[in-house]
């Protein structure tokens, strides 16, 4: 498995390294001591594209491939973690959102201003009582004439203070549950009752501001609203498993700067009449800080790479977040105890470093959550047709699953799915329909399964589907007819994977 960047991509991350050494490593530490936006550099970073780099160049980005992008921002948190995290929130979560569900003139009107950084991005999902659990948050969004009227409160907002555009989600419908969440665009400049309550003291990441802010009847014009009222929750947790995959980099960025200063000083540093990078246990720890480092980034680019091929990446996100983050704490702690007395203070970078990489292990899904999220997928969720009588819904027809065929069955089956599924996913399905079928197991949980045309025998026909945050794939192969009906065979390569009822 092998990452490699186009040579001029790669050219484009050698002149982000430059840059990060130039500009960004003689200035972090003052960042880190006021814990002041860096906004000069933001703005030199603006100019050179670096705000908006894995957007196309009609939204005024860069058009960088996903694995450029992380590598870059890996790039950038090598110099500074707090950059990292205005980047990453900038880039993966606000801009992101507005590029994946954003209209053509939404995305003209606020991801231009933000790929080119004359503006700069927030995401507003967490609360007070909100965090892992986002659907308990309390802001709301009532209809108010043609537009929308916003009110509450959001915690912990990246960016927060010197955003120019902030993606907020809220209840539209309180009583739908996950269905009930929508996501508007909310312009602080421009939109009366945007308050800023205050900024976070934080233990590391200082300079990227993390505000709690108010909504006091916010008044949102129409077409504020991002995609389709009520896709809030769905649209969050694409955001979040983006934003994972730029918290990665961070973490790989980070441990690599701890391991880059750990090499160093050990060259540097003498005991016993010889630099301590002769000693067995020192070499050992560097050794295993670069071998955590490169499974990191393996972990990254995978998930990226499955991210550009349009596969389900829900899994390969959580597990390259959960691990670069433990990585960089891990390296970091490493790198204090490489430097000694040295380490702990703050002459030296590595504390700093290790109380930025601290915080990879909590924004955008805790390592908690993020094994929840990868134990789903590994424990509960695979299963395969053949053991799951299920029901299909596909084409204008709604078939049932049996052991190793597939059988018709009654089409009211589809209104039955239509109240268990609920409006939003049913319209999903019904756009996977005209060339997929679709279905649920007696027990609740929804199968998805799509093929790309109409199946033939000797096909493999793969397809995923996501139906809201659930990514699924299924892969059938459609060996031969007997006795008029298709016989499919479960593809060795993918899975079948069991999805769960939203709400
Ligand atoms: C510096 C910083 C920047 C941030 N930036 C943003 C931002 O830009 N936008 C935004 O919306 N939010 C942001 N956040 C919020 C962040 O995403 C939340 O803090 C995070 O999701 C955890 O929520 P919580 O703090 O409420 O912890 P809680 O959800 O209360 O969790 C507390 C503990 O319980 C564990 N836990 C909770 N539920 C479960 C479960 N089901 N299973 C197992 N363990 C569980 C958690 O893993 C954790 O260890 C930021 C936070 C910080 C600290």
């Amino acid at each position: 498995m092998e990452f490699e960047l186009a040579p001029a991509q790669r050219q484009i991350r050698q002149t982000v390294s430059e840059f990060v050494d130039r500009e960004v490593i003689p200035v972090a530490a003052e960042i880190d001591a006021t814990g002041e936006f860096p906004a000069a550099l933001i703005e030199e970073m603006g100019e050179l594209g670096l705000l908006g780099m894995p957007f196309p160049e009609e939204y005024g980005g860069a058009g960088l491939s996903y694995h450029a992008y992380v590598s870059c921002l890996a790039e950038i948190s090598r110099g500074s973690g707090a950059l990292g995290t205005i980047v990453g929130a900038h880039t993966s979560l606000a801009a992101h959102l507005l590029f994946q569900h954003g209209t053509t003139a939404q995305k003209r009107a606020y991801l231009t201003s933000l790929s080119q950084g004359e503006d700069i991005g927030a995401f507003a999902l967490s609360e007070a009582d909100a965090g892992s659990d986002i659907t308990a948050m309390d802001s709301t969004v009532q209809q108010d004439g043609d537009g929308y009227r916003l009110e509450g409160t959001k915690m912990w907002v990246s960016n927060g203070t010197v955003a120019d555009t902030v993606i907020v989600v809220a209840k539209t419908d309180p009583e739908a549950g996950r269905q009930g969440l929508s996501s508007f665009v909310v312009r602080p400049e421009e939109d009366d009752g945007y308050c800023v309550e205050g900024t976070e003291a934080k233990l590391g990441d200082r300079g990227c501001p993390t505000a709690a802010l108010r909504f006091d009847s916010v008044y949102l014009p129409a077409g504020r609203c991002l995609g389709e009222e009520g896709d809030g929750f769905y649209q969050a947790l694409h955001g979040l498993n983006c934003g994972r995959i730029s918290v990665a980099a961070r973490g790989v960025g980070i441990a690599q700067a701890a391991l880059d200063a750990s090499v160093a000083y050990a060259e540097q540093r003498e005991q016993f009449d010889q630099p301590i990078g002769a000693f067995q246990s020192i070499r050992h720890k560097l050794a295993n800080m670069d071998t955590k480092l490169q499974t990191a980034k393996m972990l990254m680019h995978r998930a990226a790479d499955r991210k550009i091929r349009d596969e389900p990446f829900v899994k390969a996100a959580a597990q390259a977040k959960l691990h670069a983050s433990e990585v960089s704490r891990e390296v970091a702690n490493q790198a204090i105890q490489v430097h000694g007395g040295y380490g702990y203070t703050t002459e030296y970078p590595v504390e700093r470093f290790y109380r930025d990489a601290k915080l990879n292990e909590i924004y955008e899904g805790t390592s908690e959550i993020l094994r929840n999220t990868i134990a789903d997928r590994v424990i509960d969720c695979w299963h395969t047709l053949s053991k799951n009588r299920g029901y299909l819904l596909g084409g204008n027809s709604v078939q049932h699953t049996g052991a190793g065929h597939i059988r018709h069955c009654q089409s009211s089956l589809r209104v039955t799915l239509s109240r268990i599924l609920g409006a939003d996913i049913q319209s999903r399905c019904d756009q996977a329909c005209w060339h997929g079928t679709i279905g649920a197991t007696r027990r609740a949980p929804i199968w998805v399964f799509g093929t790309a045309s109409t199946p033939g025998p000797g096909d493999w026909k793969i397809s995923h589907y996501s139906v809201g945050s659930t990514e699924v794939r299924a892969g059938v192969r459609f060996r031969r007819r007997r006795r008029g009906k298709w016989i499919y065979r479960k593809n060795r390569e993918t899975t079948h994977r069991r999805v769960r009822l939203p709400g």
